[in-house]
């Protein structure tokens, strides 16, 4: 079975097309600019070479699907559009009510516009994306994969915040998590990596992107999250400032003459990493340079950073009573020596021990610990989108 894997933002439309009968990559593509001047589609095979390209006005998501399936017929990717067994969403916010992946039907559709008020940014185009795709595929079975369902296992002393309870009754003013479809896949790829039965065992994974967020994994289900009712909480990110006293909103906003909204996009946008080194980046791999040529402030984002991780690892480290395994994946995570030693080097009252030349690694599935370390620390790339084509597999031929 072939299967179509949809991620929709606002603007923009990212594909993949992967053979699910070996589980390999067939195409990847994006439409970028939907909507806006400079609007474009382009495609490339599995080995990476464009195979498909348009430069024309695209109104809006089923235009942008439309040229998807044309990019997808004219490189002769697929003969015809029956070939598309499926079509797996990435969908953000599934609130409480998606504990896992569905399929999607008019009440599952109408649930991810409920939560729009809980990721205003990323529904509402995750909705576009289902309903351009049901317009130009209409028999074609459709799945959403949510990213906060792998966090919906959280105990309540996890997810609740201190604020009155009525607000986690009337509102759903809690923690969700993000990066669920992530932090599921490289916490279960790591022991199938380590064959290592996933019950008994406490896993943090860190997932270090330009987004990032830490779980802890308990018997393979996730005891607690970073991220909360949004994903501004937790690490200091690329851009996000992540978690600090909620009071900074109000002072900041009274001070500059703000609104809580433009403080909110601030913290959003223009904090993290690109906000403390104030160079106009925030790629690590800008931070990291210039921290090695001296750059005070690059300097600082980056401690800020590995100081974080440390302590969030730590409080992971007490809430589950221990730990086994500790994961890094992510733009970072995957791509980082320097981050991965210096954060593990932290632990060496733990007995964790890091391999230097192993560790010195990018991209790869790699154990990184020595063999007598007491925890056991691996690089494993994410794939959020064999997870995302997994479920739709699964749940297509379950409903067959
Ligand atoms: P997103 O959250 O957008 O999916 P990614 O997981 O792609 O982000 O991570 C982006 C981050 O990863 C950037 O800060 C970038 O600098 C870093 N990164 C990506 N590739 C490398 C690399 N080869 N070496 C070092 N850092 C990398």
């Amino acid at each position: 079975m072939k299967i179509l894997i949809v991620n929709a933002g606002s603007s923009s439309l990212k594909y993949q097309l992967v053979d699910m009968d070996n589980e390999t990559l067939i195409a990847k593509g994006g439409v970028e600019r939907i909507g806006l001047e400079g609007a474009n589609l382009k495609q490339k095979d599995a080995e990476g070479n464009v195979n498909a390209k348009f430069e024309q006005p695209i109104e809006n998501h089923v235009v942008a699907c439309d040229l998807m399936i044309k990019a997808l017929l004219d490189s002769k990717v697929i003969a015809s559009m029956d070939e598309i067994g499926a079509v797996g969403h990435r969908v953000l916010h599934g609130g409480e009510e998606f504990t896992a992946s569905c399929i999607i039907t008019e009440e599952v559709k109408a649930a991810i516009r409920k939560y729009i008020p809980l990721g205003p940014l990323h529904n509402p185009a995750n909705l576009m994306g289902i309903e351009a795709c049901e317009k130009v595929m209409p028999t074609t079975p459709q799945v959403a994969v949510f990213d906060t369902a792998f966090h919906q296992t959280m105990p309540p002393k996890a997810f609740m915040y201190g604020v009155p309870y009525e607000f986690y009754k009337e509102m759903g003013v809690r923690r969700y998590g993000f990066h669920g479809t992530s932090h599921r896949y490289v916490s279960k790829r790591v022991c199938e990596f380590l064959n290592i039965d996933p019950v008994g065992k406490k896993i943090i994974v860190c997932h270090l992107g330009n987004g990032s967020s830490l779980s802890a994994v308990v018997d393979g289900k996730c005891v607690d999250t970073s991220m909360g009712l949004t994903p501004l909480e937790g690490l200091l990110m690329g851009t996000r400032c992540g978690s600090c006293d909620p009071a900074v909103v109000q002072f900041i906003a009274n001070n500059k003459n703000m609104t809580p909204d433009e403080v909110l996009n601030l913290m959003n946008k223009k904090s993290g990493l690109l906000g403390i080194a104030g160079e106009g980046t925030s790629d690590m791999r800008d931070i990291d340079a210039l921290a090695d040529g001296g750059h005070e402030r690059a300097a600082l984002a980056r401690d800020m950073l590995y100081y974080q991780i440390k302590k969030l690892i730590g409080s992971y480290i007490a809430a589950m009573n221990g730990v086994d395994v500790i994961c890094f994946t992510a733009g970072i995570g995957e791509n980082g020596p320097e981050l991965r030693e210096a954060v593990m080097s932290e632990f060496e009252w733990l007995g964790v021990k890091i391999d230097k030349d192993v560790n010195n690694c990018k991209g790869k599935e790699v154990v990184i610990s020595t063999p007598d370390s007491k925890v056991t620390v691996c690089v494993i790339p994410t794939n959020e989108e064999i997870m995302i084509a997994r479920d739709t597999k699964e749940l297509v031929e379950a409903a067959k």
